[in-house]
């Protein structure tokens, strides 16, 4: 059998991962790195979780920016780029969602500063060289070394009370992560086994997250660490590049768009790629991959629209617009005009793709 022509490249990321351990591998990085002047990026709502995995840092916390805001505005970059200049920072601490996380990549990608990134979301930032600032409804997004975190704290007790709802969009967000590696531009032999054991883990964990998230959050953490790492590898097509357009564009939550727009997109390419079709209904444990996922989606209660997420009917021509912009798109499948707009359609009606 002959093997088609890839590229690989490793990329230096140190990962821990490990249920109860966050503040012991904080401080072991902290003390081996000597750093020295930290700013902690975090939420408000997350303040307390960041001070708890802190207080043994003996004084070295210098600043706390808690201004996070989702998709990254660029005043927000700024300011967070203000204080870690104020206060000499030599590491920033993010600990949170990807807004956090976001937050902290836009300060490293002017200052350079080493991130060590500990997420509380599913994610999936923290593997990535992505970074994403938006300016006047406009997601821009590139790729820059110096925002790979040099680090990654994983530890799913901080997860254990993420609201369900988020739990389970977030989750999907990994999961599109993992779809969209198949299909990737950077897409090799070894992201596509780690797509679909990643859409395995995180396919298992949501069908018996509904009993408790303290007794799967593990298995989705781990599915969300594999889907970071796969993206980063195989990097974005059409339905990242949809999602980045609309969560810009229309402030929506970038996990709900996630979660709505993946049985879209797999609808429209599924018939394009039929060997990934069938790798992707094996992982889901389903005969169909554009079925099964939707039924997964339907029976994790997630919303399954754009209307849902709170975009107004009228903003579909400009949504299309938006991701029109982005033509011509990368895909298994030719993406016009016109198929943008039947998909963006479905997505904002939430129709069944079955
Ligand atoms: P988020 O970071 O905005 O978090 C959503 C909300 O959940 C926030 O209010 C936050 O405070 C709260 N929260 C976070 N962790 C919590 C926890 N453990 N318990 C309770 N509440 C918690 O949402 P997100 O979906 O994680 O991140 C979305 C952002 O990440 C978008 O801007 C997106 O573009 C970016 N992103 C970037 C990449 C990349 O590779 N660059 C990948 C994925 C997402």
């Amino acid at each position: 059998m002959r093997i088609a022509p890839f590229t690989y490249r490793s990329r230096a990321i140190d990962v821990r991962f490990g249920r109860d351990q966050a503040a012991e591998h904080v401080l072991d990085y902290v003390d081996t790195h000597e750093a020295r002047r930290i700013l902690v990026v975090a939420t408000r709502s997350q303040l307390a979780t960041a001070d708890r995995l802190t207080a043994a840092l003996s004084g070295h916390v210098v600043a706390r920016f808690v201004d996070v805001v989702e998709h990254v505005p660029a005043a927000t970059a700024e300011a967070a780029r203000r204080v870690a200049a104020d206060m000499r920072a030599d590491l920033v601490l993010s600990i949170g969602g990807g807004s956090t996380t976001g937050t902290a990549k836009a300060i490293a990608l002017t200052a350079r500063l080493p991130i060590l990134a500990v997420p509380t979301t599913l994610a999936g930032s923290e593997m990535t060289d992505t970074w994403g600032i938006t300016t006047d409804g406009r997601k821009l997004t590139g790729k820059d070394p110096a925002v790979l975190p040099r680090a990654v704290v994983y530890d799913p007790a901080l997860l254990d009370r993420l609201p369900e709802q988020l739990a389970v969009t977030s989750a999907f967000n990994a999961m599109a992560h993992c779809v969209e590696a198949f299909w990737g531009p950077g897409a090799n032999p070894l992201s596509s086994i780690i797509a679909a054991e990643g859409v395995r883990q995180l396919a298992n964990g949501l069908r018996t997250m509904r009993s408790s998230l303290p007794g799967v959050v593990d298995q989705l953490q781990y599915g969300s660490f594999l889907a970071g790492l796969v993206f980063a590898d195989a990097g974005s097509g059409l339905h990242h590049k949809i999602c980045h357009a609309l969560g810009g564009a229309f402030d929506l939550s970038h996990a709900g768009t996630h979660t709505v727009v993946l049985p879209q997109v797999l609808r429209f390419n599924a018939p394009a790629v039929p060997e990934t079709a069938t790798a992707l209904a094996g992982a889901l444990g389903v005969d169909d991959a554009v079925d099964g996922l939707f039924e997964l989606i339907a029976a994790t209660g997630a919303p399954r629209s754009l209307s849902e997420l709170g975009m107004p009917a009228n903003d579909l021509p400009i949504a299309v617009d938006v991701v029109a912009e982005k033509l011509p798109i990368d895909n298994p499948r030719e993406v016009t005009r016109g198929s943008l707009e039947q998909l963006l359609a479905a997505a904002y009606h939430g129709e069944d793709p079955r």
